[in-house]
């Protein structure tokens, strides 16, 4: 540890991409989400009457809040999970191309051994937090377990991890994490995995990766996949899939993105096998149509199509905050106090309390429960 935190201190001076065991590279954050996001608060108002104030505040504390991807688990993220009442957090604690410290992204571009330490200490860091804090954070291995915590006022986490390389390429470590608590994997980030051929479809092993996680009862998040490779999975998939964090190409007017920006076919197709899509948050995927800066009011015209093309039942949230300098979320929430604002908007557009409620939290808890089993 001592030499690895010496060796970190000599690259982040030369600010070279360091080279070594991926299990050598920081893992847990230094910072919490809100004090890494340096963006700057432009306002965002929504012009609710008192009587729609009154029902999102009731639908919102009524309601289970997941977020179905999340980077933030420094103590201090579990205290603003608590003040904004958010009932669950998928956290992706390792993504497969790169690690942070000091809210600055650092690549670990080629595949390095060491990934299945990694992924298996990541999981030890989540479950120590949940151990650690008599009772308050839960980790979530069922269903029923999101009952629970939002009935007992807990913090639950859901464990995840954001691409493939913590399987190192073999397919029994699925298995040993699945024993260790993960719920859910995403397939691919932007980085070659052993789960990725060359030109972006599903290798043969990133196919026996999802036949394995439908066996296992394991949540297949099917994000940052070109379209190849997402019709492949869809092929494949035995269960309903989640897209954890997207945005609408007809509402972005990026069509090319796979499942990044979710042209209307890819919509349907997801729905189709009772998957469920969540918005972003990241203002990257929510372009600004109605000012300089892209706000609440941005996000929820891609749940507005998403409900128009493929109805509510299909339709999540995926904030992807992460504690990183130098990005910017939508105005209205730049944190996750901001899942409040969402709220708030569907109030103002006539969304039911309802269709509300299934975008919070039911419609994942619902793929969770036929996913995972009872
Ligand atoms: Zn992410």
């Amino acid at each position: 540890m001592k030499l690895c935190s010496l060796f970190m201190l000599v690259s982040l001076c030369r600010g070279e991409t360091p080279s070594g065991r991926a299990d050598t590279f920081p893992i847990e954050p230094d910072l919490p989400c809100a004090v890494a996001n340096d963006q700057p608060r432009t306002g965002y108002h929504v012009d609710l009457t008192p009587e729609g104030e009154r029902r999102a505040s009731a639908v919102y504390h009524r309601s289970i809040i997941i977020t179905a991807h999340d980077h933030c688990f420094h103590a201090d993220d579990f205290k603003a999970q608590a003040s904004a009442a958010v009932t669950v957090r998928t956290i992706k604690p390792i993504v497969d191309g790169h690690y942070r410290q000091g809210g600055i992204r650092y690549p670990i571009e080629t595949p390095v051994a060491g990934w299945r330490e990694r992924g298996v200490h990541a999981l030890q860091i989540l479950r120590q937090h949940a151990q650690q804090s008599n009772g308050r954070i839960r980790l979530v291995l069922s269903a029923a377990d999101i009952e629970s915590v939002k009935k007992q006022g807990q913090l639950g986490i859901i464990m995840s991890f954001e691409g493939g390389r913590a399987l190192a390429g073999d397919l029994a470590n699925l298995a040993m994490y699945h024993e260790m608590g993960l719920r859910e994997m995403q397939l691919y980030w932007a980085v070659p995995s052993p789960l990725k051929d060359e030109d972006g479809s599903l290798s043969l092993f990133g196919q026996d990766v999802i036949r394995e996680m439908n066996r296992l009862r394991l949540v297949v998040d099917i994000s940052h996949m070109p379209e190849k490779a997402w019709r492949q999975a869809l092929a494949l998939a035995r269960a309903p899939v989640v897209v954890s964090h997207c945005g609408a190409a007809a509402i972005s007017g990026r069509t090319n993105r796979g499942t990044d920006d979710l042209r209307d076919d890819t919509i349907r197709a997801i729905a189709s096998q009772g998957g469920v899509m969540c918005v972003h948050f990241y203002e990257g995927y929510i372009p600004a149509r109605h000012g300089p800066v892209s706000t609440v009011r941005d996000l929820v015209d891609h749940i507005d199509h998403f409900r128009a093309v493929a109805g509510i039942d299909h339709i999540g949230l995926g904030t992807d905050y992460f504690p990183e300098k130098g990005w910017k979320w939508v105005a209205g929430a730049e944190t996750i106090e901001g899942m409040k604002n969402v709220v708030r908007e569907m109030v103002y557009r006539g969304y039911t309390d309802a269709e509300i409620e299934k975008v919070l939290g039911r419609n994942l808890l619902r793929v969770y429960r036929q996913v995972w089993g009872k």
